[in-house]
């Protein structure tokens, strides 16, 4: 069963295939940085807001239907 989390996210180099990939920084601005260690090439992970999970209190807001 696939984590959530994974499904579509790059997990190799698009440059060379490899799985030494490092992300440089956090999520910024809806773009983490990521570098492969192998072959230097450096590119961003972009992501789309898809909601969000209350970690404290309610979410009381109106559900429109
Ligand atoms: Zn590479």
């Amino acid at each position: 069963m696939n984590s959530p989390s994974r499904v579509g996210e790059t997990v190799t180099c698009p440059t060379c295939e490899s799985d030494e990939i490092t992300y440089d920084g956090w999520l910024d601005c809806g773009s983490i940085d990521v570098r492969c260690e192998d072959c230097g090439s450096r590119w961003c992970e972009l992501w789309q807001f898809t909601g969000i999970a209350m970690i404290e209190g309610e979410d009381n807001r109106e559900v429109e239907s």
